[in-house]
């Protein structure tokens, strides 16, 4: 699960993570207010959506007096804000963070993830703070260092100092550093996060290490052992797709590609996957509607593929194993009816009656379009969806 800047600076804040003083806010006229509230001069109007680049796309902006503020702040909210993570379409911009400006005399970047290869929690940091870390990572991955935690001990005051150095932090500024790296750690590991960035950190002029930009995401297996968390989901900011699925315990994800395809099983539905592209198609989605799936799941899944105006064909790949083929098939002519189905439907059912799954299907007088195995069945779905 991800949470908005502001959020995640008000989370770090608790930990010791020192940022500079903000107010989120909902409208125009909060934003003003929150403007005097932080005592005028140098402030800055960001745009809080769940994707970053935000200041390249044209939702980071400096105002230095009232008129500036109220400008950037109109201009800002309720745009369609386009970045290189938000896809072209671009995210809509509900809330603002009014901040007060920092002065910048360096940008660093620090980073924390999960590395499944070493199971410990990997620190990154560079001195190429303020740029895309894919692209630091990607010409100039010298330029990364990388510091594995040892959850027993934590992040130790000499790796700290060590990985500040290295990023060109002075001396005198260590202590602070320090504090920064470590509070971020804190909170990395007593939230469960997946990743916790700080991009960029910032020297300022006036001596101060602080945190200018934050992003938090968050395992959400965990999210059960963190109400305070899971309530600071942004559903503004998801995939309504995804959303509908999670009520139905579905789990869904959208792809780009036309041909649905519904599977029981996250191995199974990844497999399927990989044999519609073998064939040459593309999935329109990754879809697992679990071990238990009832007649109700399944047409809820059905919805949801049939939501996506990509769509050419739909391929259900079910292995009956606890869960009856004949039970599969009554769901699946079931769903196919209520929600009136405009593509070709490619169904591969093995397992546990599965005769008797095909004789529901052959006689449910839908236009079912049948396959004896996997490769045949993605072959049949293509085929289709080519029309
Ligand atoms: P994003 O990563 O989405 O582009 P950031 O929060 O990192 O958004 O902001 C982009 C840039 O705007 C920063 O690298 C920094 O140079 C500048 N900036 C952000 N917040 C402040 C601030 N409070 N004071 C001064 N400059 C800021
Ligand atoms: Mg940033």
């Amino acid at each position: 699960m991800k949470i908005h800047e502001y959020q995640a600076k008000e989370l770090l804040r608790k930990f010791g993570v020192v940022t500079p003083r903000g107010i989120p806010c909902f409208s125009v006229e909060e934003a003003k207010k929150a403007y005097e509230t932080l005592g005028g001069g140098v402030a800055v109007v960001k745009a809080q959506i769940h994707a970053g680049g935000r200041g390249k796309g044209g939702g980071v902006k400096v105002a230095r007096n009232a008129t500036q503020l109220a400008e950037f702040a109109a201009q800002i909210f309720g745009m369609q804000l386009i970045t290189h993570q938000t896809g072209p379409e671009g995210q809509r911009v509900r809330r603002l963070l009014i901040e007060e400006g920092a002065d910048i005399r360096k940008e660093l970047y620090i980073g924390m993830v999960v590395d499944r290869g070493s199971q410990r929690v990997a620190l990154m940091a560079s001195s190429e703070g303020g740029m895309d870390i894919e692209e630091v990572a990607a010409h100039t991955p010298e330029k990364i260092h990388t510091v594995f935690v040892d959850p027993k001990a934590g992040l130790t005051d000499a790796q700290a100092d060590d990985v500040a150095s290295r990023i060109g932090v002075p001396a005198e500024l260590l202590p602070q550093s320090r504090v920064m790296l470590q509070s971020l750690y804190r909170a990395f590991d007593e939230t469960d996060a997946s990743l916790a960035e700080i991009n960029p950190l910032v020297l300022t002029g006036d001596g101060k290490v602080i945190a200018l930009d934050a992003k938090m995401n968050f395992d959400s297996n965990a999210l059960y052992r963190h109400p305070e968390i899971t309530a600071l989901r942004d559903l503004d900011e998801e995939d309504p797709n995804e959303i509908a699925a999670s009520k139905f315990d579905l789990s869904y994800i959208s792809l780009d590609g036309n041909i649905g395809c519904l599977v029981n099983g996250a191995g199974l539905a990844m497999a399927t996957m990989d044999i519609v592209k073998l064939y040459g198609g593309s999935p329109a989605n990754f879809l697992d509607v679990g071990g238990g799936a009832t007649t109700e799941k399944v047409t809820e899944a059905f919805k949801l593929m049939l939501g996506n105006p990509h769509l050419q064909a739909i391929l259900v790949n079910i292995f009956g194993g606890i869960m009856r083929c004949d039970v599969i098939a009554t769901g699946v002519v079931e769903a196919a009816r209520q929600v009136k189905l405009g593509v070709p439907l490619v169904v591969r059912l093995e397992g546990t009656n599965v005769e008797l799954g095909k004789k529901i299907l052959a006689e449910s007088g839908l236009p079912i379009i049948s396959a004896s195995n996997m490769a045949d069945a993605a072959e049949k779905v293509v085929a289709a969806a080519r029309g």
